[in-house]
This record gives C-alpha cells, structure tokens and sequence, in this order.
C-alpha cells in the first residue's frame, strides 16, 4: 500500500485492479475490491485500522472491480449500468474463477453473493463526509458502466479502466468516441494524481497517451474493414497499437486479447 496524499491510500499489488481509500475523520471510503477472498479479508482489516468503512464503490462490472464486495460492510455505490449486469451474474460464476485463482480462499465463499449496489449512479452523485467530498460521475468508454471517482481535497481521482497506465489496454467492450470523451472530461479536473484502473498511479500528461492508444486501435480496425478483411483477418494483419504488455495475472493470453479487441470493434463498427 503506498500513501498517494495526505489522506489517500492506493493498493496495486492485489490481484487485479488498483485499490483505493480515502479516510476521513468521520470513517474510510474504499474504491474497488480485490477478486481473491484471501486479500479480500486482508485488505479489509488494512482499511478498518485506518476507521469503519462507510462507503464501498464499485468502478465499473467487471469482476476484478466488484467480485470482492461480499467481504465489505458500509454501503455500496456503483452506476446503474453495473448494478444491472451484476444481477444477472451468477455467483456460481464467480465460485468457478475463486477456485482457480485462490483455492484457500474457498473456505470464505461458503455463503457467497453476489453484492449488489445500495445506492445506483445515473449520471453523478457527490458524498460528503468529514471534511471531504467525493464526487462520482459517469465515465464510459472501456465499458458502460464506468464510474470516476474524484477527491477535491486531495486533488486526485481515480479513473477506472478509462486509464492503463503503461499496461495492455483492455478494449474487449470499447466504445472508443466515449472513451476519448471521457478522457477530456478527465483532463478538465484539477488534479495532481491520477490512479488508473491497472498499472502504477500517474498524472493527467499520460491521458493523451491513453487516447492515442484508443484512437490508433479505432483506426487500425476501421482501415481492415474499408479493404473488405474479415475479422480474422484483421487480427492477423493488425500489428497492435499498444506498446505495453498485459498485466500479468489477467485473463487470456497477449493473442487472445488482441483478438478479442479486433473482434469486438469490428462488430461495433458494423453496428
Ligand atoms: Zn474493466
């Protein structure tokens, strides 16, 4: 755990995405959970020395942001878009990845669920508590259901999976004009540090990296389908834009991925 500012804590060394916490004197906001149980429960104990947690968030739905919920207590906020895909995963689901990614974990899934959000996000939502404000605001673009997470007081925000910091960037459900989009909306706060969804904490210079990132891909995959390629095809021939390795730890193989983000912009281009 590194302390990023005066109250602000990051955790990057859990399996899979960045972990954050804020604590105010009137108790702790955790943002994202670790997916293994084992530091699930160990992250848990780390955030109720620092006071009770009362605000859980849940950046975005895919599994590594939410599958560690459960073994939270405080009220869970995420955006509407990922409350309602979470309602239809199963927690026989989330049972299948445990066993494979922490087996001695298994023993704390007994009475598994799938945690639902409390209080659901359309568009913003502001928290105050202690002196602190913490402002929640829609941010699509890797995924529907992505969620900022920005702390005035401290200058930082965290920008779930809209930022890799120098890790493969995941467009495997991209809708890349809303992800450029949301970068600028990102670049518009006043901040001096920025956690990413994966890889280390940054600053705001890395988001033209980023969009760069998301715009090459969009024109890659565009160019393929103006010369008539399938999207096997594409894969095969697109040299992927993204200069960075996946993080390790995450789902599929580097030619896996590559394939599935060709595939998937290919169907979004098609529409
Ligand atoms: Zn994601």
């Amino acid at each position: 755990m590194i302390q990023v500012t005066k109250n602000v804590y990051v955790e990057n060394g859990m399996m899979a995405c960045n972990l954050g916490m804020l604590v105010t004197r009137e108790g702790v906001v955790l943002i994202d959970t670790p997916m293994q149980p084992t530091n699930a429960v160990k992250w848990r104990r780390e955030a109720e020395k620092k006071g009770e947690i009362k605000y859980l968030i849940n950046t975005e739905e895919h599994p590594d942001h939410w599958q560690g919920s459960y073994f939270f207590p405080g009220v869970l906020i995420t955006s509407q878009n990922t409350r309602a895909r979470l309602e239809k995963t199963p927690a026989a689901e989330v049972m299948e990845t445990v066993k494979h990614i922490d087996p001695p974990g298994l023993p704390l899934m007994k009475d598994y669920k799938v945690r639902l959000a409390d209080i659901a996000v359309e568009e913003s939502l502001t928290i105050y508590l202690g002196n602190h404000t913490v402002k929640l605001f829609r941010l699509p673009g890797h995924s529907a259901g992505g969620m900022g997470v920005y702390l005035p007081e401290e200058k930082v925000v965290f920008t779930s999976d809209v930022v890799f910091h120098k890790k493969k960037t995941w467009l495997q459900e991209a809708d890349p004009g809303a992800w450029l989009e949301s970068l600028k909306k990102l670049n518009e706060l006043h901040i001096n540090v920025v956690v990413p969804g994966h890889g280390d904490v940054c600053q705001k210079d890395y988001f033209k990296e980023q969009g760069d990132i998301v715009k090459k891909w969009a024109d890659a995959v565009q160019k393929t389908m103006k010369q008539g390629l399938t999207a096997d095809q594409a894969a095969a021939k697109i040299v992927s834009p993204d200069p960075y390795p996946k993080q390790e730890g995450t789902p599929m193989t580097e030619t896996e991925l590559h394939k599935t983000i060709v595939s998937h912009l290919y169907r979004y281009y098609s529409g």
